[in-house]
């Protein structure tokens, strides 16, 4: 809990901080803005990463300085793990034999952490960092907003999926009066993407199917797309919520072939629709409104499997779908 990890944090001095592997918005944001706050109380911190982070975030205040690794090299007092449902999705070996601290939002996340703090109420792991720098007295320097900033953008969507709530727009407000400047950030995140992004999207749309109530869409992304579009890691971010945009779409399936038989899995819905229930049937997690599983299999087998399970999830969620039941198949137009 945060009590713990403020004394951890007043008598120790020298820490690492890693997220899971392929990092997003808020696993960069939140670890730079932590480390931010550790030197700023003056003590030694550094990010370290099994992947390079993605062009988006190289805007953020040390993220020249992220050190990537594949196992613990150095003596720490402890190592930060944040956003991470278990000790291995930060892919870096050893780890398990460190003192770690587990900072999380997710309701399914495993407590592998020496100390555990997880708060599912957060919106971002970015805005239990921003909670820590108030519970130690720290300041929020322009450096500390601006990486949470950037994990509170990301993991809202831009403050329209359902995790934004009220102290999520306090927290962004008083970033913002430290210095952040809003659209610097979003232009980086949302506009700053190569053209493969383009031309990959132009590929998966072409695949968007949905059942015959029309609330449920599915999409795939083979392998042959990815490498007849030239996209890199991340060209795909956000494909998954763009069904969601069409009114009648309530939940999405977006499979994106990793290998050949092999897939990982995006699931995304609106209000009451729990996907997070889904994703855990198949091995995996996540939120309620977003969640995700890799799976490993014959494509249209694994992808009825899955569907059946979302489309029982619509069913379940009482979203409005009282006396329309009937009408849920599964057969795709
Ligand atoms: P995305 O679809 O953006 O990859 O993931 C959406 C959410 O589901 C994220 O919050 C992520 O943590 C969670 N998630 C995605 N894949 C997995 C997985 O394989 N295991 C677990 N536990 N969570 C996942
Ligand atoms: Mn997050």
């Amino acid at each position: 809990m945060l009590s713990q990890v403020v004394e951890l944090i007043e008598n120790k001095q020298n820490f690492a901080i890693t997220t899971h592997v392929r990092p997003d918005g808020d696993g960069v944001g939140s670890s730079l803005g932590l480390c931010w706050l550790l030197r700023s109380l003056g003590k030694t911190a550094e990010f370290i990463s099994r992947d390079p982070i993605p062009i988006s975030y190289t805007l953020l205040p040390g993220a020249d300085e992220i050190r990537i690794v594949s196992s613990i090299d150095k003596d720490y007092d402890a190592v930060f793990v944040i956003e991470c449902s278990d000790i291995t999705r930060p892919g870096i070996k050893n780890l398990e034999n460190q003192f770690t601290v587990n900072i999380d939002h997710h309701t399914t996340c495993e407590h592998f952490g020496t100390i555990n703090w997880i708060d599912a109420t957060a919106s971002a792991v970015g805005e239990m960092i921003y909670n820590l720098c108030k519970a130690i007295g720290g300041r929020i320097s322009k450096e500390i907003a601006e990486c949470v900033y950037m994990a509170l953008v990301t993991d809202t969507g831009s403050f329209h999926f359902p995790n934004t709530t009220d102290r999520t727009l306090k927290v962004a407000s008083e970033l913002v009066k430290v210095g952040v400047k809003p659209a610097r950030i979003s232009e980086a995140v949302y506009n700053s993407y190569p053209w493969s992004r383009i031309e990959l999207m132009r590929q998966v749309l072409d695949t968007v199917k949905r059942d015959v109530s029309g609330k449920v869409a599915r999409m795939r992304q083979t392998l042959e797309m990815a490498e007849r579009a030239g996209s890199v890691d991340g060209d795909n971010n956000g494909f998954v919520n763009i069904p969601l945009a069409a009114r009648e779409v309530e939940a999405v399936l977006y499979m994106r072939e990793t290998a050949p038989n092999a897939y990982r899995v995006s699931l995304r819905s609106k209000d009451n629709i729990n996907v997070a229930r889904v994703a855990e049937k198949f091995g995996g997690g996540g939120h309620k409104n977003a969640a995700g599983c890799r799976v490993e299999g014959d494509w249209d087998e694994k992808e009825k499997e899955i569907l059946a399970e979302l489309i029982k999830a619509v069913k379940h969620s009482g979203n409005g779908f009282v006396g329309m039941m009937e009408e849920l198949e599964l057969t795709l137009a």
